[in-house]
């Protein structure tokens, strides 16, 4: 069967590669001039002209041995490096704290009250709840680990990773958490799927796009979809000057975008894709002189109750050694969108100078940025509220033969949820 896709972000490209493992014929069109979509590893050199690189996006995949997402780097051949244990950190009231590298660690920590950490080792022995109705990610943490875990430590993981309240969306945001639930507990879960880590694919994360995009027959770039019609052979797809009749289209696009070129030939899914939301989130990289404990770890991420909308730091150059030489520390800060966060400054831009203020209530010692870069990403990352569910399945079950969508807001924010979704979407 001949299959054009939509879109060379890593959910466009995934589907392309496993059809094409299995023999199909199948080409990639891909609206910019370069593949990844948020996938992607930037040139970022040194004021002094050294080599180094910033991430758009993931900075890193959690990586459990024997996952789907390990197994994919071993059949490509690609190799993952892990940056090792390094200390995370959460920012609350007056500074960091650790964040206990080991669940046993939780018991002493002062992240949460004595009362949260008791319910909390109660998780094991709650119920199961059906799948329906949909819950809030706040709701269904609060049902499992109490609301005292719901109100202490999930906005400020979750605003790191969703860049939105936990209360605003639902559970299916993480659809981790409803797996690791089937298992009787989200511990057992947690247990039985396996510990994951974080890794980063040598030469940064724009490596996985790249890598199955050379293991492609046709990825063609500049190439916009804009039209989209019913013909004799299955289905005519339109771009500027170009045009191609092929069996099946598969969508790997936003859903805003895929519900642009649907709303002709499948209104009912346009409709369901148009009502799912997406947050635009800002960051800052910026280069300084190594600080010590904070350089050899993973970063903080801040309670937003103490400084939304900004949400955390990493640090890139502990994560991925080749984003900076050893003499420098890359910092990499997140700010999320002011509507979101009730932003107590919401008329102060969001510069460089705003930002640096926040970091330096959490790292007063910090010294001068010898070097920032501002990236502003608009529409950046689905947001699955309550009825996000719905939503993706009548946006499926409207689609007419031969056409599919296949796109992070259908699996789950993250790309391991991608790397999960898509082969067992195709099948
Ligand atoms: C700042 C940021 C941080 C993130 N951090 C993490 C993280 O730490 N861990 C994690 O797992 N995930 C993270 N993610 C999420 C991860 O990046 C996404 O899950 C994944 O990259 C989405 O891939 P996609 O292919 O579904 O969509 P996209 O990357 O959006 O790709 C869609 C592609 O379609 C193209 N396109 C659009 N319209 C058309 C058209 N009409 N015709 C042809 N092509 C078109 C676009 O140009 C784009 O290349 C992060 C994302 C962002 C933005």
């Amino acid at each position: 069967m001949s299959t054009l896709v939509l879109g060379a972000g890593i959910s466009g490209l995934l589907a392309a590669w496993h059809l094409h493992r299995r023999g199909e014929s199948v080409e990639v069109w891909e609206a910019e001039s370069q593949i990844g979509g948020w996938m992607q590893t930037l040139p970022w050199p040194t004021l002094d002209g050294r080599e180094g690189r910033m991430e758009r996006g993931p900075q890193g995949l959690l990586v459990a041995p024997g996952s789907a997402t390990d197994l994919l780097f071993k059949e490509l051949g690609l190799s993952l490096n892990s940056p090792g244990k390094g200390a995370r950190w959460v920012g609350k009231g007056q500074g960091l704290i650790s964040v206990p590298a080991h669940p046993m660690g939780l018991a002493f920590t002062p992240l949460m009250s004595i009362r949260t950490k008791l319910r909390m080792a109660l998780e094991p022995f709650q119920p199961v709840r059906p799948a329906e109705p949909e819950e809030s990610l706040y709701d269904f943490i609060a049902r499992r680990a109490g609301k005292g875990m719901a109100d202490e430590l999930l906005a400020p993981m979750v605003a790191g990773i969703l860049a939105a309240p936990p209360k605003v969306l639902s559970v299916d945001a993480i659809p981790k958490l409803r797996q690791w639930e089937a298992f009787g507990s989200l511990f057992n879960g947690v247990r039985k799927s396996g510990i994951s880590h974080l890794m980063v694919p040598e030469g940064g994360m724009g490596s996985l796009p790249k890598r199955l995009a050379e293991q492609l027959p046709q990825v063609r770039t500049g190439l916009r979809a804009t039209g989209l019609e019913p013909c004799a052979s299955g289905w005519r797809v339109k771009a500027q000057g170009e045009s191609r009749e092929v069996a099946q289209v598969i969508l790997g696009l936003p859903a805003f975008e895929a519900a642009a070129l649907l709303a002709p030939v499948a209104p009912a899914s346009a409709l369901a894709l148009e009502s799912i939301p997406y947050t635009s989130v800002k960051l800052w990289h910026s280069r300084h002189a190594p600080l010590a404990p904070f350089k050899d770890g993973f970063g903080f991420l801040i309670d937003p109750e103490f400084g939304r909308p900004y949400l955390g730091t990493l640090v890139p150059s502990w994560i991925d050694p080749g984003s900076a030489p050893s003499d420098l520390m890359q910092l990499r800060s997140f700010i999320g969108d002011s509507a979101l966060w009730e932003d107590p400054e919401p008329d102060t831009p969001k510069d460089w100078l705003w930002t640096a203020r926040h970091l330096r209530r959490w790292l007063p010692e910090l010294g001068e940025a010898f070097q920032t870069h501002e990236e502003i990403s608009p529409n950046a990352i689905p947001r699955p509220v309550v009825g996000h569910r719905t939503w993706v399945r009548e946006a499926l079950e409207g689609l007419p033969k031969g056409l599919d969508w296949i796109s992070n807001a259908r699996f789950g924010v993250g790309a391991r949820d991608v790397i999960e979704g898509v082969p067992e979407a195709l099948d």
